[in-house]
């Protein structure tokens, strides 16, 4: 799913729902036919299709601005309680994901910081891009891309511990660059955080 969910992270447009849900909807586009089952069923006629050069290229993608996280797409509660008889998508490739604007609940990498307390900490952005590390074990930041470049500079910090370890940096400082991006890396023990933290993540749910 790292794909269509890179995107999610990457698009970042503002919401301009009232009120936010628990769970958005994600397309592995990797996964998805294009066959359009999802898309019948959103109340919101929020799914479209992203056409390809040819019909096979073609897949599907969630405007997550808009999506209200009803699941239609994602299961069939009313039908049956087996639950491959639940999914709507024949190849599996939706996910509900926790929505990270949704602000009741702490995020999951808060207390694992241990710099200077600061006034506003990009903690949503923090989340979701350390989750977004955490599935492809490096990021790709526009340098004119300032929210990701201020996320960067806490994970390249030697910032965040367990209880009793010494500080480390979640990303290698060094980064890469590749088509404009700055390829920034997880370091050893900036993965293993990001998979304690994330792995069993209690906010996602399914596969
Ligand atoms: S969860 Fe609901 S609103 Fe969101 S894409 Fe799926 S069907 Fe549409
Ligand atoms: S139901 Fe699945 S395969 Fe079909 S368009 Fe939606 S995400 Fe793609």
């Amino acid at each position: 799913m790292t794909i269509s969910v890179d995107e999610y992270f990457r698009v970042q447009k503002k919401s301009t729902r009232k009120k936010e849900p628990r769970y958005i909807a994600v397309i592995n586009k990797n996964s998805c036919t294009s066959c359009n089952s999802c898309a019948t069923v959103c109340p919101v006629d929020c799914i479209y299709e992203v056409p390809g050069v040819l019909p096979s290229e073609s897949y599907h993608q969630i405007d997550t601005t808009r999506c209200i996280g009803c699941q239609l797409c994602y299961r069939v509660p009313s039908e049956s309680t087996d639950y491959y008889q639940l999914v709507v998508c024949p190849w599996n490739a939706i996910d509900m994901l926790y929505n990270p604007a949704q602000k009741s609940t702490p995020t999951v990498l808060e207390p694992y910081y241990r710099g200077e307390p600061q006034e506003e900490m990009p903690w949503d952005e923090i989340e979701e891009f350390g989750y977004a590390l955490y599935l492809n074990e490096e990021l790709r930041v526009r340098p004119h891309d300032e929210i990701r470049q201020k996320v960067m500079d806490f994970f390249t910090s030697p910032v965040w511990a367990r209880n009793g370890e010494e500080p480390f940096r979640i990303c290698d400082p060094q980064f890469e660059e590749h088509d404009g991006y700055r390829l920034y890396r997880a370091t050893p023990e900036g993965l293993q955080l990001l998979i304690e933290v994330f792995e069993g993540y209690p906010k996602v749910f399914m596969d």
